[in-house]
């Protein structure tokens, strides 16, 4: 195992940024802290750089507690979002600082840098300056900075928030393949959600200085600890539903809740791909207009909305879209395949497919 944190807290006088918290990162894993602004996530990759010490509880880096070890002993490399670059060093010399600090041999150096840099698509690039290089470029130089001295661990804050989107997402596929490449172990912070599903093995979701859940993309999204993960990760429909003779309802929309007492609240969540939509408005048991279409690239989402007045999204593909005869305006019917009880009722039942806790309900299979 790489990094352990044992029921860390950190507080600052009387702010507390993070609360018993504790995970592992095995070896050559690409592990994501999620989470909204403020959550804790830097506090945590700082305190596992060294950089801040935990108020209480343990960081274990390849099982060596390392609480009072000095950032320079870690054996660490980060790149923060802030930390620029030095500007009045060329590419080359910003790559060979940590090799120049260690005293590395000269001819050591040149390698290294040059391998680094052609590693990182940099290269041609060393005599130019920060100031000279495009955003992305820029990063990738940080990037190969931090991991010039070989480090056993790469924390990166953020690396990605400053660059335009496109440039950003072709960020990410180069992290991808350039973990796959070297296998270091590396922390990622961001706080986008996307960003996180598509980068890392594992996510470890905070708010507001608690650990929420940690799981593998498809965990987080498929199987959500608690309704601030299925709301943060991804687009849920969520409804807060009141029971009544086994049925809990909302307007026109009935969900089988046998097992929960009459005028008790549930809130029920469902993805929008949940939602199935026809453009024929007699297919499904219910109707609504579909007001907007957003265009997501290959995936579209739908609103529609009830006779009621309610909004749900669905999501959709372009062909499925265009083979149901649908467009903005048109009236439409729909069923919902699948939903989770987030609350309320006998807690965090699975209607999904494969994880059934109990029969399937009606409106789940046949309406
Ligand atoms: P962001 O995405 O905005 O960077 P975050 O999830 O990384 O947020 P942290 O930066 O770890 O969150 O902050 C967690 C909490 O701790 C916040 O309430 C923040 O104001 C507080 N905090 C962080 N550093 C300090 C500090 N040095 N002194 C006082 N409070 C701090």
């Amino acid at each position: 195992m790489s990094i352990k944190l044992q029921n860390v807290s950190k507080s600052f006088g009387e702010v507390t940024a993070v609360t018993r918290v504790s995970f592992s990162v095995e070896e050559g894993e690409l592990l994501a802290l999620l989470g909204p602004s403020g959550g804790g996530k830097t506090t945590v990759l700082r305190m596992i750089a060294g950089l801040e010490t935990p108020t209480e509880g343990d960081v274990f880096i390849r099982g060596n507690r390392v609480n009072d070890l000095s950032v320079q002993k870690r054996n660490i490399g980060f790149v923060f979002q802030n930390y620029a670059l030095f500007k009045n060093m060329s590419v080359f010399k910003n790559i060979a600082f940590g090799l120049t600090i260690k005293k590395w041999r000269t001819s050591e150096i040149q390698t290294r840098v040059l391998e680094l840099m052609e590693l990182f698509g940099l290269d041609g690039l060393e005599k130019r300056y920060p100031h000279q290089l495009s955003g992305g470029q820029r990063q990738r130089v940080a990037i190969a900075r931090a991991l010039a001295p070989k480090p056993t661990v790469l924390l990166l804050d953020e690396p990605f928030g400053a660059v335009d989107a496109r440039i950003r997402q072709d960020l990410r596929e180069w992290l991808v393949r350039l973990h796959h490449d070297l296998k270091v172990t590396t922390i990622f912070v961001t706080h986008d959600q996307e960003e996180a599903m598509e980068v890392s093995n594992r996510i470890v979701i905070f708010s507001r200085g608690h650990l929420e859940q940690i799981g593998t993309p498809r965990e987080v999204y498929e199987q959500p600890a608690n309704e601030f993960v299925a709301r943060f990760i991804g687009v849920m429909n969520v409804l807060e539903l009141e029971v009544l003779r086994g049925i809990a309802r909302f307007g026109e929309l009935e969900f089988p809740a046998p097992e929960i007492a009459d005028g008790l609240k549930v809130r029920i969540g469902f993805r929008p791909y949940a939602v199935q939509v026809s453009g024929d408005p007699d297919e499904f048991r219910y109707r609504a207009t579909l007001r907007h279409t957003f265009f997501l690239g290959i995936m579209l989402r739908l609103e529609l909305e009830l006779p009621s007045g309610l909004t749900l999204r669905a999501r959709m593909t372009k062909e499925e879209y265009a083979q149901r005869g649908l467009e903005d305006g048109v009236h439409v019917s729909f069923q919902i395949r699948n939903y989770k009880v987030l609350s309320g009722g006998k807690s965090q039942l699975h209607h999904e497919s494969g994880a059934q806790t109990e029969p399937p309900p009606a409106i789940a299979e046949g309406i």
